[in-house]
């Protein structure tokens, strides 16, 4: 087989067959086909798409590219969940321990921030002592003890995922479904979990900024899961303005142990709740949401969700104080309040523009590897639909300097805009996908 010949057929809107895109997987992972020929074939993916047996074969290439872990075999049901990443979405630090707490297991590799959006690895990393990096031996277990694992994503999973979306970085080829879904699904497949729930972002501050690119991602995603039998449900949830009040690393963090106490902000909590009574049902563990969600509210009033946090942060080296008593987390040294220049109602928060400017204060990374600082971010006062008095608070800025935080009052304003009449805030829960 030739490359050249392979990115002639895919750019002439030809459907590759599984040998076809099995060797050239292959030979990309081991060297035998260079970035430029690859670069190539992605340009010709993004603009000719692919069929959904192309891409089942192109995801499955890429999980046989390295280890698997088939954790489905050691702990069953076993789940994993995945959030396409926005502002504020610290939904990970609260569904994994809770669904823990009511009997299911959670085995999760996560990942680092990216671009404005925070990576549950970076919120964890908070606290003192927590170790991302796990061997196969240790993740199992703490998967096997504590019910719950969150490991930072091994670089021998996927490999070829690991080469194929740093060169679509670089190349302008990020931006395909079947790929996007291709390289999301083989890392959730390598893995190997019995079951997966999926959240795909639209609006402002998500990848997908429409309703129906989020929907044409998620049934691709769904549709992967089912031909690799793994029960893949995936829930459409807006981004539209960031998720809960807390922007930040320590903060988020905060901001879980507050919704695992029953006492987080509403939307951010309902959503955590919802996934977590999703993942009951799926997994056979409770007949219907109704009777999911009471076993979700059990977690939280006995304190069983939040103690599984704490399990599992002391599991992987951390201070488990830190969880019981957060006030011991890392916290910025300036807390400067900005107030609201106008009478009125909130009509929408910019949430990439937030992130951003929690970027700004040190909470995010604008290049790969660069240190963070933990303790630094935004805590949204007021959200989408609150009436605010001129003089009021709006965010809460959490900086190095009291000069840093101040500097980045005109781009905070920039991010909100206003209304003299009454707002209703849009669903957080778009649909729900289900195989
Ligand atoms: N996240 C991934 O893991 N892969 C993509 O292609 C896009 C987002």
């Amino acid at each position: 087989m030739q490359a050249v010949a392979l990115i002639r057929k895919k750019r002439d809107g030809g459907v590759l067959d599984t040998d076809e895109i099995n060797w050239l997987i292959e030979q990309y992972t081991q060297g035998g086909v260079p970035d430029y020929q690859m670069a190539a074939w992605l340009m010709a993916v993004c603009w000719r798409g692919m069929d959904a047996r192309e891409t089942r074969d192109l995801t499955m290439a890429m999980v046989h590219s390295g280890d698997e872990l088939h954790v489905r075999d050691i702990v069953s049901p076993v789940i994993d969940k995945h959030s396409t990443g926005g502002v504020g979405d610290k939904v990970t630090l609260a569904v994994a321990p809770l669904a823990a707490a009511c009997g299911i297991a959670v085995g999760k590799m996560t990942g680092r921030g990216l671009g404005h959006t925070g990576g549950t690895i970076d919120k964890l990393e908070s606290v003192q002592g927590f170790r991302p990096e796990l061997t196969r031996e240790e993740f199992v277990r703490i998967l096997k003890s504590e019910g719950v694992v969150l490991a930072g994503q091994s670089a021998d999973l996927a490999p070829a995922d690991g080469k194929m979306y740093a060169l679509r970085d670089v190349t302008g080829t990020v931006e395909s479904i079947p790929l996007i879904a291709a390289s999301i699904m083989s890392k959730k497949l390598a893995i190997g979990c019995s079951h997966l729930l999926l959240d795909v972002k639209f609006g402002s501050g998500a990848f997908m900024k429409t309703v129906e690119k989020a929907r044409e991602l998620a049934q691709a995603m769904v549709d992967i899961g089912r031909l690799a039998g793994i029960h893949t449900v995936a829930a459409l949830t807006s981004m539209e303005q960031p998720l809960g009040c807390a922007v930040g690393n320590a903060l988020e963090m905060m901001e879980a142990i507050a919704i695992l106490r029953g006492e987080g902000p509403e939307d951010v909590s309902a959503l955590c709740y919802h996934d977590v009574a999703e993942l009951l049902v799926m997994t056979g563990k409770a007949q219907t949401m109704d009777m999911a969600e009471q076993q979700v509210q059990q977690a939280i009033r006995s304190g069983a969700g939040l103690a599984k946090l704490a399990a599992v942060i002391a599991a992987q080296g951390g201070d488990a104080r830190q969880v019981e008593q957060p006030h011991l987390l890392p916290q910025a040294p300036y807390k400067v309040m900005l107030t609201s220049p106008h009478t009125g109602y909130i009509a929408a928060i910019n949430a990439e523009a937030i992130g951003l400017a929690s970027m700004r204060l040190g909470a995010g990374r604008f290049r790969k590897g660069e240190p963070i600082d933990h303790r630094t971010g935004l805590v949204l006062q007021a959200k989408v639909g609150a009436y605010r008095q001129a003089g009021e608070s709006l965010v809460e800025v959490h900086a190095r300097s009291e000069a840093e935080a101040r500097d980045l009052f005109e781009n905070l304003l920039a991010c909100y805009r206003w209304s003299d009449t009454p707002v209703q805030p849009g669903a957080l829960i778009h649909e729900v996908i289900r195989p």
